[in-house]
């Protein structure tokens, strides 16, 4: 007689979830939260929107040009598939989809894990219960397997007059260090080489819970970010090498002296992503940026002389409302002077809410264009001289992709220098790998040659 299986734990066919996740690593984050809760559920994911019995939108609502593409994406969505769940940024403005979209499931905001959980459970109800595995899984990532991004906090306390994530996302939440700690430490024993620290203020981390230390590994540690560095320096991969820890949206507070010898001795990368936006007090001002430029220029070269490889990372807006042809002028002598080593620019785009909207004297598109490209141009010159000095170096890399053979048997492979964060910055194209090089690795790269964004080599030794 056939053993008879009680209703509730049958098992049926497992329902599938598609995510399309837009907008910044931290929404990619978000996204990895959601499948993951979603997987521990029983669900599985769907490559493509045929095959999934729901899809979830992770949207961003930052830009005006952002929402559009959100908008889009939420389209497609239910032309391919039909059953739509809207989440990140963009929930905030249901109205504005439900108008144009009438047919989605569920909206809810950013960071609302258990409603876009709870929404898709109604949508496809799961068909195997979450203890049914007994094996525990990995984490869902959408990053490659070496490197991972390790959300600190969200939210901010500052109040930029172009920026509305503080009304999106809330004052500044710091996670606990110790939980920090804890998620670094298991990315890392899962083969995680590379960490990268993200929040929208790293540097305040820990403020709003007074940096109350917890107890981890027998000791307590703040939840502060000379602490968080100091402790992420000590962790080893699996094979006892120090994983590359990069800190992302940095400002340059007096505290951020104090990781600069973490860098100097091999413990942090030297890289350091600041958004300074600007340079000209005025346009600082009226941005209401909490940064003071002149300052930041005798730190760079503190930091330069204690950690000469220091990368140092930034963003820049130009056009400005009120940005003078003077700041613009401004910007780029300081630009010369500090010559950053990676800069991203922005033409001024006004969103919807931003302080900034009202600000006089707004700038013709004609002048943003221009002085776009003469910030491109400034900084492609520096970055070319910059990535020149370093040709007959030989840099530590970690490999990304490696490449099939050609007709000759040469393998290509694709790595980053601790100067290039991943997505955002150039890359190193090594010739003549040897074969049983894997995405992951780390090695020595002899420059042989660069361009204003990438170097080239080969592998020394090999
Ligand atoms: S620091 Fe300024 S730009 Fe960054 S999230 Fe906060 S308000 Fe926005």
């Amino acid at each position: 007689m056939a053993t008879r299986i009680p209703e509730q734990r049958r098992i049926g066919p497992q329902m599938k979830v598609g995510m399309v996740s837009l907008g910044c690593p931290k929404a990619l984050v978000d996204s990895e939260r959601i499948l993951t809760r979603l997987r521990a559920d029983g669900y599985a994911m769907s490559p493509d929107y045929q095959g999934a019995d729901v899809v979830v939108v992770n949207t961003c609502g930052f830009l005006d040009s952002a929402k559009e593409e959100s908008l889009e994406a939420i389209g497609e969505a239910i032309a391919e598939n039909g059953r739509v769940i809207v989440t990140g940024c963009m929930g905030e403005e249901a109205a504005t989809i439900r108008a144009r979209f009438p047919q989605v499931l569920a909206i809810t905001g950013a960071h609302q894990y258990e409603a876009v959980v709870e929404a898709v459970h109604e949508a496809a109800p799961p068909t195997q219960g979450p203890f049914v595995d007994l094996i525990p899984q990995q984490d869902v990532k959408l990053t490659p397997r070496h490197y991972s991004y390790l959300k600190i906090s969200e939210g901010c306390n500052h109040a930029c007059s172009f920026c509305i994530i503080p009304h999106l996302r809330g004052k500044l939440a710091s996670r606990r260090i110790d939980a920090v700690l804890r998620e670094a430490e298991k990315l890392v024993a899962a083969g995680t080489r590379e960490l990268l620290v993200i929040s929208q203020d790293t540097s305040a981390y820990g403020v709003d819970t007074r940096h109350e230390p917890r107890e981890f590994h027998g000791r307590p540690v703040r939840a502060h970010m000379t602490d968080l560095a100091r402790e992420l320096g000590t962790l080893r991969t699996p094979e006892g090498r120090v994983p590359w820890v990069r800190l992302h949206y940095v400002y340059p507070y007096p505290h951020v002296d104090a990781v600069i010898p973490l860098m100097a001795e091999g413990l942090l990368t030297p890289y350091l992503d600041i958004p300074f936006q600007h340079a000209s007090p005025r346009v600082l001002k009226a941005m209401k940026r909490p940064a003071n430029e002149a300052r930041v220029l005798e730190r760079l070269k503190s930091w330069r002389a204690i950690a000469p490889d220091i990368t140092v990372r930034s963003s820049f807006v130009v056009g400005f409302p009120g940005e003078t042809e003077d700041d613009f002028k401004y910007l780029l002598g300081w630009l010369e002077e500090a010559r950053l080593d990676r800069v991203g620019a922005f033409r001024f785009e006004p969103v919807e809410g931003a302080a900034a909207n009202a600000l006089p004297d707004p700038v013709p598109e004609e002048i943003k264009e221009e002085r776009y490209a003469r910030l491109m141009e400034l900084t492609e010159r520096i970055s070319a001289a910059k990535l020149a000095a370093k040709v007959g170096r030989t840099l530590p890399v970690i490999v990304d992709e490696v490449g099939e053979a050609d007709e000759d048997g040469d393998i290509g492979a694709t790595a980053r220098s601790q100067a290039d964060a991943p997505e955002i910055d150039g890359q190193v194209f090594l010739r003549n790998v040897p074969a049983t090089l894997r995405p992951g690795d780390f090695a020595e790269a002899l420059i042989e040659d660069a361009d204003a964004h990438d170097l080239f080599g080969m592998l020394t030794g090999a």
